[in-house]
């Protein structure tokens, strides 16, 4: 007999999945965008207060924290799902799909809600653990912001975490996989802006002009070869010149020129690399073009990277629920994008893992893609899986 079953008549739906696929669908029709997730987080509120869980409201904003306290336990365990949308339009013709133009659950954010949602009715109906629980529900997730503005509102220091955990659905892996993979596992993402300013006048005439676009065009030679000649083979990192600006007609010689570059790299070491090395270039070609160099850098998130001693232990909790070789300790290929949970896992150690969300035509479809859809069976999959930790760690 499971624990579960002892409190079976306190917690009537907790067991059963089509109440939480309902949730997952209800929240995926009237999808909410960035901060601004008021009636999500009023959904998530009223479920975890109807369990018994103590809600603590607008944390960074629409964030919020269900806490469970069980037993005289001091271990204190944090697991966070993300709850935004994307601003695009769905095209999938299901009934579920979002009622809402310009506005759709395209990243499985909805899925990740309601898998936590089913996880909080589980263990609070089992109360099989020693310790307490925090459940992280953050907003912003996509805009990057979300997890910044909760830990800066002080989620950490009013719900202290000894480790922190985190999933997101995987496309393209079939259902019923898993990935625990333990060092770096998404990337950081920066903006670099730069603006050269030199002396604009006539084409006729460059010896009384100092041209931006020279030096511009020879600072892009200059970063292009930064990964090839400054990093070594294991730095990974991605290095896009993604807009350059300068100039109006044929004839004049502008004033300014600009540029944008994205820098992704899955280490703070390499992103620090790569950033001395274009300060490094910018200040040899103001030098050397006479021009002045505007150098700004913005992090966008920094790299996420799974603590180990953590990652190893969520590896081997999860070990019984999948079939030998389905549970893997890497990611079957490199991926840079990027993922604001980083934050928190600054602040705390802890593990940020993946669950196959299936092939096909939705299930399998890219992430941020108008057809993508969140697979409904992996409400079952990913709460066994946070409940046998919250079971394992929590004792
Ligand atoms: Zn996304
Ligand atoms: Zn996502």
């Amino acid at each position: 007999m499971s624990h579960f079953e002892k409190n079976q008549n306190l917690h009537p739906v907790a067991e059963d999945m089509d109440t939480f696929i309902k949730i997952r669908r209800q929240i995926h029709a009237a999808p909410e965008l960035g901060g601004e997730t008021p009636d999500t987080a009023a959904l998530v509120a009223e479920k975890l207060e109807q369990w018994g869980y103590e809600v603590h409201r607008n944390i960074g904003g629409h964030g919020l924290v269900g806490v469970l306290k069980v037993g005289d336990g001091l271990r204190c365990l944090g697991l966070r799902a993300d709850m935004d949308a994307l601003p695009m339009s769905e095209k999938n013709p299901f009934a579920h799909a979002s009622k809402i133009p310009g506005r759709m659950h395209a990243c499985g954010h909805d899925g990740h809600t309601a898998i936590l949602l089913a996880a909080a009715a589980r263990l609070a109906a089992s109360r099989n653990f020693n310790g307490t629980l925090n459940l992280i529900f953050q907003p912003d997730e996509e805009g990057l912001a979300g997890a910044k503005a909760m830990i800066d509102d002080g989620l950490f220091e009013r719900f202290p975490c000894d480790a922190v955990f985190a999933l997101h659905n995987m496309p393209g892996m079939p259902v019923g996989t898993c990935v625990v993979q333990s060092g770096p596992t998404m990337a950081s993402s920066q903006r670099v802006s730069i603006r050269i300013t030199g002396k604009g006048g006539h084409g006729a005439m460059p010896e009384l002009a100092v041209d931006p676009i020279s030096a511009l065009n020879s600072l892009i030679s200059g970063i292009q070869t930064i990964k090839s000649r400054n990093l070594a083979v294991e730095d990974y990192a991605v290095i896009s010149i993604g807009m350059i600006q300068a100039g109006t007609v044929y004839n004049i010689i502008p004033d300014e020129a600009s540029m944008l570059i994205s820098v992704r790299t899955d280490t703070f070491e390499t992103q620090q690399k790569i950033n001395r090395r274009i300060e490094e270039l910018v200040q040899g070609h103001a030098l050397s073009f006479g021009v002045e160099i505007d150098l700004d850098f913005t992090q966008l998130a920094p790299a996420l990277v799974n603590s180990e001693h953590e990652s190893d232990l969520l590896r081997e909790s999860l070990r019984p629920l999948f079939k030998e070789g389905d549970l893997l300790a890497r990611m079957p290929k490199k991926v840079m994008g990027t993922e604001d949970f980083a934050y928190m896992l600054q602040a705390r150690p802890g593990c940020y893992f993946m669950l196959g969300n299936g092939t096909g035509e939705f299930h399998g479809c890219s992430v941020h893609n108008p057809h993508y859809d969140f697979n409904d069976e992996l409400v079952k999959v990913g709460s066994d899986c946070w409940v046998k930790w919250v079971e394992d760690y929590l004792v």
